[in-house]
């Protein structure tokens, strides 16, 4: 995102000038400005959770949540094939088996192939929110409900986005956001844990800090019931964290004005089939994903505009992640353990998710606010683009689309 500025200066500023770094501290040193914590509670609020924990990745914030749930050896966890690779590697390293399933026309987890994939030994499905817009939620937990699993929901790409005007995040046990710099608002890297059980949130602080309790004070020793690592924030990213927060409704605002923009430019061609929004007023805005008729005009069509189709966009569809399509061993490079999968029956093979292929080889993924090569939208606008530029760009990529029909 581009809207680094002033404010996130100032916030930094006055950390670098108390000098106190550590998420820990007195309250009453007047050194000690308490971002992390202060972080914590003003996005819980703004998720509209009871609980947030601050982390120092999108991925941690999954691992966190993974093991805050108990999943472990054994377990199944239904995840998308259409998916940062973060989210497959965070249940991988919690031990627990990756059960890739298909994504629809919303470029989220499909209902219908959740409940096929479903085993008993699943154990939590992993809904993702990708490209800024919520997933079928209200099937999810219903599915959730009825087979009795756990509902981790993977918000990397998503904040600000909401579901029935509830943000996303806070429909399954637990929710996992990123603060990378190709998310909705970021502080370089960054990740957030939010929950309603307060058993969880336990859990969640103790795994990413050593087994402590919650304390704003840090260290409390001898009370340890869990084991942790550490995966703290410190307060130089809190504060960033903190002022970008602050322009989150601005930014959403501003994506949906923008987005709005260019997709009614471009609506004008029949031809090509948006993606699914679910909720409307819940996208948060970042990208405007469309379908084209066939793979080979959606082929010439990224040619045209010097990007990819989503079927090439590297580590976000699963059969570009080759380290993962390997059975890995111990003795391979590729795993520092004997990959939870190598002795299962489950394979993971290029093609093997047909419908989610059939979509990505059609679907462009055009800028909004994230422009990312990785995610195939190096074309596009940003927040900041003028009303010109985006006319401009918006008739550009009409052209680009009608030639590419022909
Ligand atoms: C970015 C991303 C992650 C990982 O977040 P990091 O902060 O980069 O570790 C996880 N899941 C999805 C869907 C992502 O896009």
């Amino acid at each position: 995102m581009d809207l680094i500025g002033e404010e996130e200066k100032k916030a930094l500023m006055e950390v670098i000038e108390a000098g106190y770094l550590f998420r820990y501290g007195d309250l009453s040193n007047p050194r000690f400005k308490a971002k992390v914590w202060n972080l914590e509670r003003e996005f819980a609020n703004k998720i509209g959770s009871k609980y947030g924990l601050a982390v120092t990745s999108g991925t941690t914030a999954l691992l966190t949540a993974l093991w805050s749930l108990g999943i472990g050896p054994g377990n199944e966890v239904i995840v998308p094939g259409y998916t940062f690779i973060a989210s497959i590697t965070s249940i991988i390293f919690s031990r627990a088996i990756p059960i890739l399933a298909e994504v629809d026309k919303t470029l989220t987890l499909d209902p219908q192939d959740v409940i096929k994939k479903i085993t008993p030994k699943t154990k939590a499905i992993m809904l993702v929110h990708m490209l800024g817009n919520p997933g079928h939620l209200n099937e999810m937990v219903k599915i959730a409900e009825n087979n009795n699993l756990l509902l981790l929901e993977d918000c990397a790409q998503s904040m600000g986005a909401k579901y029935e005007n509830k943000s996303v995040g806070t429909f399954g046990q637990m929710g996992a956001f990123s603060l990378n710099v190709y998310k909705t608002i970021s502080a370089g890297d960054g990740g957030m844990v939010v929950t309603d059980d307060e058993d969880l949130y336990k859990r969640a602080f103790a795994i990413h800090d050593q087994g402590h309790l919650p304390l704003r004070q840090g260290v409390e020793q001898g009370k340890r019931s869990v084991l942790g690592l550490n995966f703290r924030m410190n307060e130089l990213t809190a504060a960033v964290a903190q002022a970008q927060l602050k322009k989150l409704d601005y930014i959403r605002n501003k994506l949906k004005e923008n987005k709005h923009i260019l997709k009614s430019i471009i609506s004008t061609n029949k031809e090509i089939e948006f993606r699914h929004i679910l909720d409307k007023y819940g996208d948060v805005g970042t990208l405007l994903t469309f379908f084209m008729p066939t793979a080979e005009s959606a082929e010439k069509l990224a040619n045209k505009l010097e990007t990819t189709t989503i079927s090439k966009s590297g580590w976000h569809v699963y059969n570009n992640m080759e380290h993962f399509l390997q059975k890995m061993t111990v003795t391979d490079e590729g795993c520092p353990f004997t990959c939870p999968y190598y002795n299962s029956e489950i394979e993971y093979k290029k093609g093997m998710l047909p419908q989610t292929d059939e979509l990505l080889n059609r679907a462009i993924n055009i800028s909004v606010g994230v422009s990312d090569a990785g995610l195939g939208s190096a074309y596009g606008i940003h927040v900041t683009s003028t009303r010109e530029e985006i006319q401009e760009k918006g008739e550009f990529l009409l052209n680009a689309i009608e030639q590419s029909l022909d």
